[in-house]
Formats: C-alpha cells, structure tokens, sequence
C-alpha cells in the first residue's frame, strides 16, 4: 500500500465519537482527557481510563484506514483492559497506521462536557496527542463546548468527544470503468 517515491499521497478521512458516563462522586477524583489527568466531582467509568478523547482519535484513524474500530482492535468488555493506559493504544494505532502504509495528517477534536472545565487544558491535550500521533501540535485541535445544559451531557452525566482524522500516505484510488 505504500506508494512509490512519484506517488503522490492521496488522503483518506475519518471519524470517530465516544462517550463515558461519571461514575458515583468521590474527593480527589479525577478524569483523563487525551492522557492529561484533570480534577474532578467523579471518574468516568468504563473500561481501561474511560479516555474519551483517545478513544474518539482512535476511532477516527482506524476509519480513516478502513482497519476497523477500538471495539474490534482492543476487546472494550475485556478485563483485562481495565484501568489501560488509553494513549498507549492511541501510539500502538498509530504504529499500526504506519505499517499499513498510513500517517496521521490532522486531527479535530471537539469535547463536550459540562464539567469540569476543559478549556483550561486543551494545550497540554493537543501537546500530548501531538506526541502521540507523532505530528506537530499545530495539525492538532482540541475545541471544548457545552450543550447549554441540553440533554444527559448537559446534565454533567458524561463526557462526549467527537474527533476527525486525516491520514495520508495511500495512492490515488484508480479511475471506476463501467462494465460494458
Ligand atoms: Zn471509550
């Protein structure tokens, strides 16, 4: 799938969206958010760090590649999977990517959550996803917003994030003949 040297590198684009709901209210929790650790009323539950944002990415790059979702690469009902490093399986994807033939080119995340407050945090969240994903922090976005109270979100049962994925590297799909 690599192309050759004269091949231009054709894109592919992806999406991916994950939520996790707070699990009962505890002193000193916290929630992880692209791997940054951030203080909160109570955890996310779910299996591995309920990262909903590295699971939203991971989804994102897996459909851009057409290699499946997080569910099918990583067993979501698991046990062993709990309490997973979510931005260890956001670099195995991006090895994975890699192999295929695949490099992520941008991503957009946008977290909606109405606590706790996000924004504060979007810049350690773009550097670590940067890292991850092995691009420059500015071919990431992490964009924070609310439903104004609207809905479970609204009501801070959960968090939601929605990311797009750019991967490039693949050739140019061939010209469809129409069968005679
Ligand atoms: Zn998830």
């Amino acid at each position: 799938m690599s192309p050759s040297p004269s091949t231009p590198e054709w894109p592919r684009v992806g999406s991916g969206i994950d939520v996790h709901a707070f699990g009962a209210p505890a002193p000193d929790a916290t929630v992880v958010l692209a791997g940054v650790r951030i203080a909160a009323d109570a955890p996310l539950e779910g299996h591995s760090d309920a990262d909903v944002v590295a699971h939203a990415v991971i989804d994102a790059l897996l459909g851009a590649a057409g290699l499946g979702d997080i569910g099918t690469r990583f067993g979501v009902d698991d046990p062993a999977m709990d309490g997973a490093d979510s931005m260890r399986m956001l670099r195995e994807v991006v090895t994975e990517l890699r192999a295929a033939g695949w490099r992520p080119g941008n991503v957009d995340v946008t977290v909606v959550a109405a606590r706790p407050r996000v924004a504060p945090h979007r810049d350690a969240m773009r550097e670590a996803l940067a890292i991850a994903l092995g691009i420059a922090p500015d071919a990431v976005s992490v964009k924070a917003t609310t439903t104004d109270g609207l809905g479970s979100i609204g009501r801070a049962e959960g968090i939601a994030a929605w990311a797009v994925a750019l991967v490039v590297g693949g050739e140019r799909p061939g010209p469809v003949v129409a069968a005679e």
